[in-house]
């Protein structure tokens, strides 16, 4: 299997110039007084000894990769990796779920929660509700049925999203000029969700695409005006279209799965650990079809069961096609990342963010090998 550290090998191979990726070499001395640390730290279960983690902790690569349309970039150094963190304690954090179940609010939706003016939208498993503390005028949510946000499976995403897009076009038929919309799921606090109990979030909003979905159609249109004033050979990954050949160049370093015409590719540039990113090529209205619906139970299943990923909380943004506007060049985009350990921390003990001054200032920092990430999500496709 090839790792983050052939990427920059790969990608030179191919006629293509959306992504750049370069490894680096980082070095440093360790006193001795610090050695039988270190060595505990970078030593390996049957590795050859502590001067071999050592030297495995003097010579660090770092692999950066950068995208030349959206200026995302990621720094990956596995070394980061076997650094010693406390291992999440599921047991502490499936009773925190359970005891927090005693003043839910989400689980008496209709007495707890806040209505739109115009009512609520009940799913099969799951209702809707007006944000209590809103961060855009029109923001609504989906309360799933089950308290535990884990508990889902390939019929409750279609419905959750379903309901979504409904409560979408209820509120743009009741003002047109909202047009510009946004899904997306926190689950559990360290990916900034403020109640355990599971939800989504649903916006809509007059004036343009949210921030990050814009960086995305800006960058879309420049690669398609730079292939046209080009005169740059077309090839298997550069046909013009940005997300075709962003999805070609993740084909061909082996970082994606294609399934007629959906997509989920291990990002190149993670916006943090773990990141795969679904298209759905084949959606036209302001809509999600199935096949992406079973992409993304696919990617959270294996986000959640499977051991090598082993996610305990996460975020997915979903971009969708905007109201009654013309010119929009992208498909479905789903973007699903891991955001660590949510346990709760015995009092008098502070967690350390997974996202720090290089994540909001610079470039993303991760650990974790996209190539590790696809081939986990393929054993799990066809299990949802
Ligand atoms: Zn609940």
């Amino acid at each position: 299997m090839a790792t983050i550290l052939d990427l920059p090998e790969l990608l030179r191979e191919l006629e293509q110039d959306i992504f750049q990726a370069e490894v680096l070499q980082g070095r440093l001395v360790v006193p001795s007084a610090l050695a039988p640390k270190i060595a505990r730290w970078y030593g390996r279960p049957g590795g050859r000894g502590p001067d071999a983690a050592l030297a495995r902790a003097c010579e660090q690569r770092v692999v950066k990769t950068f995208n030349a349309y959206t200026f995302e970039g990621a720094q990956f150094n596995e070394r980061r990796a076997e650094r010693p963190v406390a291992k999440p304690d599921t047991r502490s954090l499936a009773a925190f779920i359970e005891d927090a179940k005693e003043e839910c609010d989400f689980c008496d939706p209709l007495n707890m929660t806040c209505a739109d003016v115009w009512g609520r939208i009940e799913g099969k498993d799951c209702i809707t509700a007006a944000n209590a503390a809103k961060y855009d005028a029109n923001h609504g949510m989906v309360i799933f049925g089950p308290h535990h946000p884990h508990a889902f499976d390939r019929e409750h995403i279609q419905d959750y999203v379903q309901t979504a897009l409904q409560w979408l076009n209820r509120t743009h038929k009741g003002d047109r000029n909202l047009r510009y919309p946004f899904i997306m799921w926190n689950c559990l606090g360290s990916a900034g969700a403020s109640l355990v109990h599971g939800h989504l979030h649903m916006l809509l909003n007059p004036y343009g695409f949210y921030a990050r979905h814009a960086s995305l159609v800006s960058a879309t249109h420049n690669y398609q005006e730079r292939c046209q004033t080009g005169n740059q050979t077309r090839s298997r990954t550069r046909s013009g279209d940005y997300w075709r050949d962003w999805t070609a160049v993740h084909r061909e370093v082996g970082l994606a799965v294609e399934s007629g015409d959906v997509v989920i590719a291990a990002a190149i540039t993670p916006v943090k650990e773990k990141e795969v990113v679904i298209l759905d090529f084949g959606f036209r209205d302001m809509a999600v079809g199935e096949g992406a619906m079973d992409a993304l139970t696919t990617v959270l299943r294996a986000f959640l069961d499977d051991e090598s990923l082993a996610v305990l909380s996460f975020n997915v943004g979903i971009y969708l096609r905007p109201f009654e506007v013309s010119n929009y060049r992208l498909p479905l985009i789903i973007r699903c990342v891991d955001r660590g350990d949510p346990s709760p921390l015995p009092s008098g003990k502070s967690k350390t963010s997974d996202v720090g001054g290089m994540e909001l200032y610079g470039s993303s920092v991760v650990s974790f090998d996209p190539f590790k990430v696809i081939a986990a999500i393929k054993r799990h496709m066809g299990n949802v």
